[in-house]
């Protein structure tokens, strides 16, 4: 590449603030000649590198935005373990058609079996694809309601979740719920009900619901608004956890 044209091509990465293609153009243009590409060709390498940056640079920083405890994939589960789930159906989840058609994903399973993995597993797969997602406990989303509700701006704070759209919701269930805190939940669930998705997990089956809530009613009147757009994944098995740690550990019964 001339000498005038390099800085024309730098000059113009800059204005446009396309960095990949002033890094990238004189080797691309190299390899161009070498081989033979066509103008075209090689214009689609240059812009396609720039594209595949601001990709990955925007799903890193949404990833981070989401708040995951950690970063978990699918690459990393072992479907041989958790054996109660079907590959596919998962795999298929992490195609996103139940984010564009606002429904929600439910986990339910013993500790240990897989629920947090899996909801970060969809969480990640949706934040590199564009989505914006966030993550907490059960706990958690209701302290943060809890806390707008107290400086009088709830319903702000339920549209301004609304607007995310994907949550995960982890581990209904391990802390009883208050009153309040159950009205704060059903309340985060209702302004999300057909209009953006939840990515439940739950220890517990919706049977044991009515405990943590401690309202039958409230729990029916819930579990129908969550339930009536979703896949439900119910994971059975042993904790993933205590893998390899040998039956004394799960019997609690230690010899000598
Ligand atoms: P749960 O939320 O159901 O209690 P987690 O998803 O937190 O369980 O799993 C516990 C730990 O075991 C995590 O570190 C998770 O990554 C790992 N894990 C669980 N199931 C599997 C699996 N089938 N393959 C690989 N890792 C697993
Ligand atoms: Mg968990």
């Amino acid at each position: 590449m001339s000498a005038k044209a390099a800085s024309e091509v730098a000059f113009c990465a800059r204005a446009l603030k396309a960095p990949r293609v002033r890094e990238l153009a004189e080797t691309l243009a190299e390899r161009a000649r070498e081989e033979g590409w066509s103008y075209e060709a090689y214009l689609a390498a240059v812009l396609g590198e720039e594209v595949a940056a601001r990709e990955s640079h925007g799903g890193a920083a949404r990833v981070k935005a989401a708040r995951f405890p950690q970063v978990k994939t699918l690459d990393d589960f072992d479907f041989a373990f958790q054996r109660s789930l079907k590959r596919e159906a998962v795999l298929h989840l992490t195609q996103l058609d139940f984010l564009i058609e606002h429904k929600n994903v439910i986990f339910l399973g013993p500790p240990g079996t897989g629920k947090t993995h899996l909801s970060i597993a969809l969480g990640v797969q949706a934040a590199r694809r564009g989505h914006r997602v966030a993550f907490a406990s059960a706990q958690q989303w209701v302290a943060r309601l809890a806390a707008a509700k107290r400086q009088g701006r709830l319903d702000e704070e339920l549209e301004r979740i609304g607007r995310l759209p994907l949550i995960v919701v982890d581990e209904v269930g391990y802390i009883p719920f208050d009153p309040e805190a159950a009205a704060l939940f059903f309340a985060l669930v209702s302004s999300r009900y057909e209009r953006s998705s939840i990515i439940v997990s739950s220890n517990k089956t919706f049977s044991g619901w009515a405990e943590i809530f401690g309202d039958p009613v409230a729990v029916a009147a819930l579990v129908d608004r969550l339930v009536h757009h979703a896949e439900v994944l119910v994971l059975r098995g042993d904790s993933y956890r205590l893998k390899g740690k040998g039956k004394e550990v799960l019997q609690g019964e230690v010899d000598g």
